[in-house]
């Protein structure tokens, strides 16, 4: 009980050393509300392989796979200074049996294996060949959940974007969040936690 209570306490602590380091580094993580929501998600509808396109530091994956000891994570991150702090991470998180952390663009290999749940969580402008490319791994009755849609409240608030890059970004924003309605073969629903999150289910 004890030696469990400290594994708890170091994993926490961990988790805010991580805080720490995105916020020093400029590492956009998940909101802490996002990732409330996500775990939550992820315990209801009993998820236990999970595909994140972009790990950043590991933040969201050991989040997810404190979880439960069942659960497996494989996350692909192409920034490698982001991609070995991940991996140094995960290694002090004691939970790199349950997650394995890829080094490469997402857009340029191919994963083998049917998940329950595709986290995209990388390039906004890319979210829908990421989809796509994607789509194939997700078990039927499976889900697809894509962060930042509201994109820092910019993508309800068009008139407050001033530079013309970060217009385009937000109006890529748009065009999937557009698609995803347009999906007949998957329910969509948008919530507004975290950046904005997009929930699809394949049926
Ligand atoms: N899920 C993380 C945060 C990810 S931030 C967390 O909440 O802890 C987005 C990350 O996606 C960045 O680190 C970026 O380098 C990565 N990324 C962007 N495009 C990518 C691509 N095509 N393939 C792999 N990683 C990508
Ligand atoms: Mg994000």
């Amino acid at each position: 009980m004890i030696k469990y209570e400290k594994e708890i306490g170091d994993k926490m602590s961990l988790i805010q050393e991580m805080e720490l380091y995105a916020k020093e580094h400029n590492v956009p993580i998940m909101q802490k509300d996002g990732v409330h929501f996500l775990c939550d998600f992820i315990n209801e509808h009993k998820c236990t392989r999970i595909l994140e396109i972009g790990s950043a530091i590991g933040y969201s994956a050991i989040c997810m796979a404190m979880l439960a000891n069942n659960l497996h994570i494989t996350t692909i991150e192409r920034d490698k200074v982001r991609y070995q702090k991940a991996v140094e991470y995960v290694n002090k998180s004691g939970l790199s049996s349950q997650i394995h952390i890829i080094h490469g663009d997402a857009l340029d290999m191919d994963i083998d294996g049917m998940f329950d749940l595709l986290f995209i969580d990388a390039a906004k402008a890319q979210y829908i060949k990421f989809f796509e490319k994607y789509e194939k791994n997700v078990k039927k009755n499976g889900y697809i959940i894509t962060d930042n849609l509201s994109f820092h409240g910019f993508v309800e608030n068009k008139d407050l974007v001033k530079s013309k890059n970060l217009r385009q970004l937000v109006g890529k924003i748009q065009r999937f969040i557009d698609y995803l309605q347009n999906r007949a073969d998957y329910d969509t629903i948008f919530l507004e936690k975290g950046d904005g999150i997009g929930i699809s289910r394949k049926k």
